[in-house]
């Protein structure tokens, strides 16, 4: 936390929509998100989703595999059966 205080207290969750890269396919997957609110300063904190960027709600395999181009794998999962 910003002040560096450890007491944190949960507060409110949601249910967030991210995109992951699952066999050549982009999926959505549903995210529990949980904020915790600091005991000493009151600022709220959103916790962190490991291998997932929050901002983008994209998972790093997702994001790496924009990065390197769309032409091969996406060429790939479009083909069915
Ligand atoms: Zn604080």
């Amino acid at each position: 936390m910003l002040c560096g205080n450890e007491r944190l207290h949960k507060s409110d969750n949601k249910n967030q929509t991210y995109k992951d890269l699952i066999c050549n396919e982009v999926v959505e997957i549903q995210v529990r998100r949980q904020r915790y609110r600091c005991s000493s300063c009151g600022n709220k904190q959103w916790d962190t989703v490991s291998g997932a960027s929050s901002y983008l709600r994209k998972s790093m395999k997702l994001m790496l595999m924009e990065k390197r181009g769309t032409q091969s794998d996406l060429a790939i999962s479009g083909v069915r059966g």
